[in-house]
């Protein structure tokens, strides 16, 4: 069994002796040298563009194509969406459900590189009973409207690239006409058994809409309080933290999640699994920054070993309207 470092050490040292011929060195300063040759290495390129909101409305189609063309131009491996991909469509009636697909096939028809979807609250067709006219028993009612949309056949997989294992979560669970952030119990028996399964050595990437873990989901806006308590809503971050940063803890492989829902940006590192809140693509719903975080998106530079670096990248938008 391989830790992190062991196999850090051991790719850098295969790929100093693989170079030494080619650079001139001797294969004993090839092997002295580890960490100068592991940087010669490229790394997998990952860019986490969460919370869209694509909408006709404020000139956002544009904004977001203006997104997807930077995202495009740094060259990125896979782009992760982080959920909320579409203004809405939790409160909708079916007519601006048409408008919300036809927005996001405009939107991707451009992009070429691979592209793996999140589902967020705003992509689950008609749970908001109060507001939607779409009967219980459409065929695309609820998740299936974001399955069907994304062209994916479950909210929730995992997907192994770049020496990397990633794992997209479904956050979102039904609370009354709300929702609150969760794994169902099949779903966390899955994560759990994915978990173990994933290779000693495989770093694993977590993505969830709403964050397991965010600081931001505790100091945004004025959160509610109860006495001298400060209450932490479920629909800000998962009820079920504990257990599973527990679960990721306990696996030794977890070395990053990375969120969306909130807007803003944090990050918080304990137990080596670093929790990242990306902003938002939208910044706030394209009315502007949020708290001062622009609009903008996620990219990260991931190692084999577990290393990567992240960095919030801007694109230049003013909002419109
Ligand atoms: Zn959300």
């Amino acid at each position: 069994m391989s830790t992190p470092i062991d196999r850090r050490d051991a790719l850098a040292a295969a790929a100093g002796l693989a170079l030494a011929p080619l650079l001139g060195v001797s294969r004993a300063q090839a092997a002295a040298a580890p960490i100068q040759a592991a940087t010669l290495a490229k790394p997998f390129r990952l860019i986490h563009m969460t919370d869209i909101h694509v909408q006709p409305e404020r000139q956002a189609e544009r904004g977001a194509a203006q997104a997807w063309a930077r995202a495009q131009e740094l060259k990125p491996d896979l782009v992760i969406t982080g959920g909320d991909t579409v203004m809405d469509v939790f409160d909708a009636k079916r007519d601006r459900a048409k408008v919300m697909r036809a927005c996001y096939e405009s939107m991707m028809k451009d992009v070429s590189v691979p592209v793996l979807h999140t589902t967020g609250n705003h992509d689950i067709l008609g749970w908001n009973r109060s507001r939607t006219d779409v009967p219980l028993d459409a065929t695309d009612w609820g998740k299936k409207w974001a399955c069907e949309t994304f062209a994916q056949p479950r909210n929730w997989f995992s997907s192994d690239r770049g020496g990397w294992r990633f794992i997209v979560l479904d956050s979102v669970q039904p609370d009354g006409n709300g929702y609150k952030g969760f794994l169902d119990p099949e779903q966390r028996a899955w994560f759990e058994a994915e978990l173990k399964a994933t290779p000693d050595g495989t770093p694993i990437c977590v993505v969830s809409h709403i964050p397991i873990i965010a600081i931001t989901a505790i100091t945004y806006g004025k959160p509610p309080s109860r006495g001298n308590d400060t209450i932490l809503s479920g629909g800000e971050m998962h009820t079920d933290c504990a257990e599973l940063h527990e679960l990721m803890r306990a696996s030794g492989k977890v070395r990053l999640c990375l969120s969306g829902h909130i807007h803003l940006r944090d990050r918080c590192e304990t137990d080596g699994i670093t929790y990242i809140n990306d902003g938002a693509v939208s910044g706030s719903w394209w009315k502007g920054p949020l708290e001062g975080i622009p609009e903008g998106f996620g990219v990260l530079d991931l190692r084999p070993d577990g290393t990567f670096d992240h960095r919030y990248e801007t694109y230049g938008w003013t909002a419109q309207g």
